[in-house]
């Protein structure tokens, strides 16, 4: 099997599917269009039922069920086939360490760059096995092309061994979730599962179900300008020095992403554009909880309200918009699908591993729109960078663990 993954994976990582935020279209770049063709080609080769895309470019599948038993619950399982706009997608060159020595590894596109354990300590685990690599200049786009070669092998997999009982299995294939557009323009109920799981994690075991609760908020601050010369008789107001009094005003050592962890929160500013006229700042605002997100919400507000306060010949706007909620306040009522894959994993022999997610998943949109779907390991390691990397047994154990969970769901 090890081959067909990995000639799967070598496959879809060559395709530049980098997401564009500043594109309009739907999926953001024609790239992502090649690769979902491409998927579903090969899902109609591999004998799958219902192979759909729709007109926004998701790709739809079924695994027909194989068992006798009327009321198997069905369970989707979603990839997403863009790579993030930080780093560059095009022309990946992967490169293949069969059987990794535990040695630093090398580019030959960049002879400055070094991955090794100091860095990556998950690299010690990945002895013995094969790593695969980018070059030095691209990223490696196994978030989540690992994913998706590990749901089409599943796939593959579940059409082909018969022994293998289990329900009606759909699969999803998802453009921009990098960009946060993933789940926009997916109708939840063409899925028509119970619950679902999102291939896009880290090491053998992990296992997320808890993510940030999200809002945005846009700061525009209005001033007013006038010539320099006559600035103080005219009476100059800077909207550029009002948002740097802002930032400063942030209280950045308890509150900011980098100097947090673990279940904070945090206000951070992500773009700030400026002159003596007009500035606008916008800041991406999260926590675990809805009522430290509204916290965070009021302290922004405060201090744009003290702000317009000490000059009132600005006009200062605070416009907060929702982004996404933190997906544990639907599993709580139900942990079934946490609870089958702890079981699944633990059955294909890895031992469970349960972190928070400092972010949001395709998952925390699903689940709050009625499908409940955590997000489980498929290998991926240091993510939008020259240093991404994965082990081919990684996505192995992910197949393996997928196809014990639908097994595991076939008996609800
Ligand atoms: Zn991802």
């Amino acid at each position: 099997m090890s081959d067909t993954l990995l000639s799967r994976f070598l496959r879809y990582v060559q395709i530049d599917t980098q997401s564009n935020e500043a594109s309009a279209t739907f999926p953001s770049t024609p790239g992502q269009r090649v690769l979902l063709e491409m998927l579903k080609n090969e899902l109609i080769d591999l004998g799958a039922a219902d192979v759909e895309m729709t007109r926004h470019g998701y790709v739809l599948a079924s695994i027909p069920a194989n068992t006798r038993r009327r009321n198997a619950p069905t369970i989707a399982f979603f990839a997403h086939v863009d790579t993030a706009p930080d780093c560059s997608g095009k022309d990946v060159k992967p490169r293949v360490h069969r059987q990794y020595d535990g040695k630093p590894i090398r580019f030959p596109d960049n002879s400055r760059l070094v991955l090794d354990s100091s860095g990556s300590p998950e690299l010690a685990c990945a002895i013995g096995k094969d790593v695969v690599t980018a070059s030095g200049k691209t990223l490696l786009g196994s978030d989540d092309k690992s994913g998706v070669a590990v749901i089409m092998t599943l796939a593959e997999r579940l059409l082909r061994e018969k022994q293998l009982r289990h329900g009606l299995v759909r699969i999803c294939f998802t453009p921009d979730e990098e960009i946060g557009r993933g789940i926009d323009k997916l109708d939840v109920k063409t899925i028509g599962a119970e619950a679902a799981y999102t291939l896009d994690g880290g090491s053998p075991g992990e296992i997320s179900w808890e993510t940030f609760s999200a809002d945005a908020a846009e700061v525009t601050i209005e001033g007013v300008t006038t010539h320099p010369m006559e600035a103080r008789a005219k009476g100059m107001v800077n909207a550029a020095y009002l948002a740097g009094k802002l930032l400063a005003a942030l209280p950045r050592e308890r509150c900011a992403p980098e100097t947090t962890g673990g279940r904070e929160g945090f206000i951070h500013p992500t773009w700030i554009e400026g002159r003596v006229e007009r500035a606008v700042v916008k800041f991406i605002l999260r926590d675990f909880e809805l009522e430290g997100l509204a916290e965070k919400r009021a302290m922004l507000q405060g201090l744009c309200a003290g702000l317009q306060a000490t000059e009132p010949r600005a006009r200062i706007r605070c416009k907060i918009r929702k982004q996404y909620r933190n997906m544990a306040y639907w599993l709580r009522k139900d942990m079934r699908p946490v609870e089958l894959a702890r079981a699944a994993f633990a059955s294909a022999g890895f031992s469970p591993c349960e972190q928070v997610v400092r972010g949001g998943t395709d998952g925390s949109r699903l689940t709050e729109k009625g499908l409940p779907t955590p997000n489980l390991f498929c290998g991926e390691h240091n993510a939008h960078g020259p240093l991404e990397w994965v082990a081919v047994q990684d996505m192995e154990s992910a197949v393996i663990a997928c196809a014990k969970l639908a097994e595991l769901w076939e008996h609800q």
